[in-house]
């Protein structure tokens, strides 16, 4: 019997016990020693001067445009075509005269993206939509980039007094799959997670989350913004007691609304930290301990800010889009990519001392909600699965105008087929549950917004929501 076949033979409990000491020795190699030196250089380096700051920039930029010039052949073009060298970018002034990167030339150039000196086997594939509803596929570095993205978001969470060990309550649209039995939640007991379903947050089931939470005793809930409103707006409504544990909660994967950082505080009693990153890691940027402006880092990658005029924004309260250069993916590297989201300009300097770039807010990536027959309400950020499932469709985009029933129009890629309809129904399925019927819908183009974003939900339906009202007035 072979090791795996022994594996699989195992009781069920046996086998997550396997199944964790794995995990546990597996992620310790994986993030070894890329994590830790990722971690211990960010301890020092957010300390550093604007000036050492961007030297850095420019030497991780250099090394960056070396890289691709030799092996990505997109950007061979890039260069050729213009007559250009990487040498010929001394500073932030000359790396403007390159072109952007748009999603619609990832989809179209993935191939000629990918950096022939990484073979297949070292890279993990990654998908995003985001809230754009351009759906991408890219390659990260298998391990690497994991690494180093934890080093930073935990260096992040460290400003709220996270530390490496303490336990967590997770809201972040995880599938929990013995939730069909009604056990709505499994623990991690590698990371000291308690994952909860965030498909099943109905008024009959939430008083069982509250009750499971408050016997965990959580020192932080890690959420998505929309996911735990569900929570917080019940919690309010029963006059529910904050959990005493949690010192914060850290929302990330989706736009966090005054709106709802004041409900959220309102309910929790606790500091709302929140913080700004994308699956293709070219930009990340997060709260600190003494405000709530979103501070990019200057480790992560160099970040645009660029006007409706195609210049840069440099005025206070100005909104631009944000255009990101990252370092951490050589796989696919991604210069000057433009993401898509919004973010409003601040000039500011922050009190805790770090002499990073400030954007007052983050204003793109509206947060959005299905509504289901029975009144649950669904997040689109938990619907943006991280699978292939949308490998074949260029965009798509939810249309619901009737309560229990959505329609999801698409527009087809050329190696569009009929299968791709039936995965697209069988997965959306899972995420949306019995209560919703689902249509598939055909267009030939996807508008965008005035602002020029993609919406990812057109909502007709009214949604009872009670702090709509001021969501409108903010924004
Ligand atoms: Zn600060």
């Amino acid at each position: 019997m072979s090791l795996k076949d022994f594996a699989k033979s195992l009781p069920h409990p046996l086998k997550q016990g396997l199944k964790y000491a794995y995990g546990a020795a597996s992620s310790r190699f994986r993030y070894g020693k890329v994590f830790w030196d990722t971690y211990n250089f960010l301890q020092e380096s957010q300390w550093w001067n604007r000036e050492k700051l961007e030297e850095y920039q420019m030497r991780l930029l250099e090394k960056m445009l070396n890289h691709v010039y030799e092996n990505v052949a997109y950007y061979q073009k890039v260069f050729d075509q213009s007559g250009s060298k990487p040498k010929n970018i001394q500073d932030f002034d000359d790396l403007r005269k390159l072109p952007y990167l748009t999603k619609e030339i990832i989809q179209e150039n993935l191939s000629d993206l990918m950096a022939r000196n990484y073979p297949k086997s070292k890279l993990r594939y990654g998908t995003t939509g985001g809230s754009t509803g351009i759906p991408l596929g890219f390659y990260h570095e298998k391990g690497v980039s994991e690494a180093k993205e934890r080093a930073f978001i935990i260096t992040l969470w460290h400003r709220v007094n996270f530390k490496m060990g303490d336990r967590c309550v997770v809201l972040r649209g995880n599938v929990v799959h013995s939730a069909n039995k009604g056990k709505f939640w499994e623990y991690d007991p590698v990371n000291k997670y308690l994952i909860l379903s965030s498909y099943h947050m109905t008024n009959e089931i939430l008083p069982k989350y509250i009750a499971k939470i408050r016997e965990f005793k959580p020192d932080f809930i890690q959420a998505y913004p929309s996911a735990i409103t569900i929570l917080a707006r019940f919690m309010k409504k029963n006059n529910i007691e904050p959990f005493s544990s949690v010192k914060a909660l850290l929302c990330g994967s989706e736009n966090l609304y005054p709106w709802q950082r004041e409900l959220l505080e309102e309910v929790f009693q606790c500091r709302v930290y929140s913080w700004y990153g994308d699956a293709e890691q070219a930009v990340l940027a997060g709260e600190c301990e003494k405000n709530t402006y979103y501070h990019l880092f200057p480790e992560y990658g160099i970040t645009e800010l660029i006007g409706n005029d195609g210049n840069e924004v440099t005025k206070d309260g100005e909104i631009g889009e944000i255009v990101a250069t990252g370092f951490n993916n050589f796989a696919t590297p991604f210069i000057r990519y433009k993401t898509m989201d919004l973010g409003v300009f601040s000039s500011k300097k922050c009190q805790c001392g770090r002499q990073y770039q400030l954007l007052e807010r983050i204003e793109g990536r509206l947060q959005e909600l299905i509504v289901t027959k029975t009144g649950r309400l669904i997040s689109m950020t938990a619907i943006n699965m991280h699978s292939d499932v949308f490998d074949n469709i260029k965009q798509f985009q939810f249309y619901q105008d009737k309560k229990g029933e959505v329609i999801f129009n698409v527009v087809k890629k050329n190696t569009y087929t009929k299968k791709d309809t039936e995965y697209i129904k069988r997965e959306l399925h899972k995420k949306l549950g019995d209560d919703m019927r689902l249509e598939i819908g055909f267009l030939g183009h996807i508008p965008r917004t005035q602002t020029g974003k993609y919406r990812f939900l057109i909502q007709k339906f009214p949604i009872e929501f009670g702090e709509n009202d001021k969501f409108r007035k903010n924004f």
